[in-house]
C-alpha cells in the first residue's frame, strides 16, 4: 500500500511537470493543503535544524566543541556524495568533547523560529499532531524543545548519550534500502503517516531530499528548494515558518467571508 502511495505521488508529480503555468501548480497545492486541513487528513513532518531552529545546531556544535578540524573533511566528502550521512555524523560526533553542563547551557541558548509554536497551535486546532524528523540527535532536540516549552510534537531523531565528555551515537532509524541516510526520514514518513493521509513536509537541507520525494506538499528553502527545482518536484518556497503559517491559514480560509477558526 505504501509502495502504491509512493507511485501515486510520483504520478501526480509527473503530471505536474507538464503544467506550463506555475501559478496553476501552486493553486493545486493550495487546494491539496486545504484538503489536508480537513479532520484526519494530514500528516505533518518538520525538519529541525535551520527549519525549526534558527541555525544548524549540529554544525554549530562542531564549531563550539570540536577538538580538531577533522570534521570538515567528513563534511566535504558528504557534500560530494562520497560518504553517507551516517558515516559523516558518526565521525563528526566523535570530534566533539563537551561536559553535560556546558552542553546544556549551550542548548538553552538555541533559538527557535518564533512562528513554530503558532504553526503547532494552528495544526492543533485541526487536530493534527506533527512530527519532527531530524538527522540531529535526540539529546539535543529534547533539551531545546523542553527549554522552549514545546509540547504536542513527536520527535524522531538519531540517538546520543553523553559519557565522559563524549557523545556516543546510535542510529535507530536507518534503512538498508537507503544507505545515504543516517536517519531515513522517508522511512518514518511512510511508517507513521496514515495510509490515506496527505503528507506535508517542511525542510531545508540535504537530509530532506529523501522524504521530499514522498511528501504530497513540500515547503522548501535553502538547499532543499534548489533540489526541488532541479528534480522538478512540486514545492512551496518559504523563508521562515511565518510563511508556512500564513500559507496554511490561507489554504483553509481563502476569503474573509470564510473566517479561520
Ligand atoms: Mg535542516
Ligand atoms: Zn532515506
Amino acid at each position: 500500500m505504501r509502495v502504491l502511495r509512493g507511485m501515486f505521488t510520483r504520478a501526480v508529480r509527473i503530471r505536474g511537470l507538464f503544467l506550463p503555468d506555475r501559478s496553476k501548480e501552486l493553486r493545486q497545492r493550495m487546494n491539496l493543503l486545504a484538503e489536508a486541513l480537513k479532520p484526519g487528513r494530514a500528516a505533518v513532518f518538520f525538519d529541525f535544524d535551520n527549519t525549526i531552529a534558527t541555525c544548524d545546531v549540529f554544525d554549530d556544535m562542531l564549531l563550539q566543541f570540536g577538538v580538531d578540524e577533522s570534521w570538515q573533511g567528513l563534511e566535504t566528502k558528504w557534500e560530494k556524495g562520497e560518504i553517507g550521512s551516517r558515516q559523516c555524523l558518526e565521525g563528526q560526533i566523535k570530534c566533539m568533547s563537551v561536559s553535560r553542563e556546558r552542553l546544556d547551557k549551550y542548548l538553552s541558548g538555541i533559538k527557535l523560529d518564533p512562528y513554530f509554536k503558532k504553526v503547532l497551535q494552528l495544526l492543533g486546532n485541526y487536530g493534527i499532531t506533527p512530527s519532527i524528523v531530524s538527522d540531529n540527535f535526540d539529546y539535543m532536540l529534547n533539551r531545546i524543545l523542553k527549554h522552549h516549552g514545546v509540547k504536542g510534537v513527536v520527535v524522531y531523531a538519531n540517538h546520543a548519550r553523553l559519557s565522559r565528555g563524549r557523545l556516543i551515537p546510535y542510529f535507530p532509524h536507518t534503512d538498508k534500502k537507503c544507505p545515504a541516510c543516517a536517519h531515513c526520514k522517508k522511512k518514518n514518513l511512510l511508517l507513521y503517516a496514515g495510509k490515506n493521509s496527505i503528507i506535508l513536509y517542511i525542510g531545508d537541507g540535504r537530509s530532506d531530499r529523501c522524504p521530499a520525494k514522498y511528501a504530497d506538499v513540500v515547503f522548501a528553502k535553502g538547499y532543499l528548494l534548489n533540489f526541488c527545482k532541479e528534480e522538478k518536484l512540486p514545492y512551496i518556497a518559504f523563508k521562515t515558518l511565518k510563511d508556512v503559517y500564513n500559507c496554511l491559514k490561507k489554504a483553509y480560509c481563502p476569503s474573509r467571508a470564510d473566517p479561520c477558526p
